[in-house]
């Protein structure tokens, strides 16, 4: 199976947080079949003073989805997420997001629809966000979301579209 994830981060050091845990991912999710470049983007869902930098990658798999789950987990652990420190932040900023060192997030499993507590697959707010497409679009424009069963270049050119309008 091909597994598309979407890493981030917007630790002062993201570009090396982020090539450290794709390498992490690879090694113990599966071979690397393609990536994009590690673009930046302002903070979303809330206020941040540091930009975050997103890539997406492309692996190829012999684990189930909920096993890349436990393994993008454990690397976000490895690399250094600190959940306490999050809840902590928003708690301070009331804010719904804060500040993380490492998020992995899993976007696509090819034509695999998962709804359960622990996962949704495809990632649910992949089609409303700007950082997730533009990176995707780089690797796999012509994948079609097995729900919307548009491309990820569609979705991307109509997220594009809708923004213009506002
Ligand atoms: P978010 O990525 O939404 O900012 P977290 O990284 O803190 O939030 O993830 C919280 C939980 O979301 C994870 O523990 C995981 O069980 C769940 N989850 C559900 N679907 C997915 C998915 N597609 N990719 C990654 N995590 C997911
Ligand atoms: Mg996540």
């Amino acid at each position: 199976m091909r597994v598309a994830l979407l890493t981030g981060s917007n630790a002062p050091d993201r570009e090396t947080i982020l090539q450290r845990t794709a390498a992490l991912l690879v090694e113990r999710i599966g071979r690397l079949v393609a990536h994009s470049a590690i673009c930046t983007s302002s903070a979303w869902g809330f206020r941040s003073e540091r930009d975050f930098a997103n890539q997406a990658l492309l692996l190829e798999t012999e684990l189930e989805p909920e096993q890349v789950l436990d393994e993008a987990l454990a690397v976000e652990q490895i690399v250094g997420r600190d959940r306490e420190a999050e809840s902590r932040e928003r708690e301070l900023t009331g804010e719904r997001y804060a500040s993380r060192v490492v998020d992995v997030d899993i976007i696509l499993c090819e034509d695999r629809v998962i709804s359960t507590p622990r996962l949704r697959v495809p990632h649910p707010l992949m089609h409303e966000r700007e950082f997730v497409l533009r990176p995707l679009c780089e690797i796999m424009a012509a994948e079609r979301h097995p729900l919307l069963g548009r491309t990820i270049e569609e979705l991307y050119n109509a997220l594009k579209t809708n923004a213009q309008k506002i």
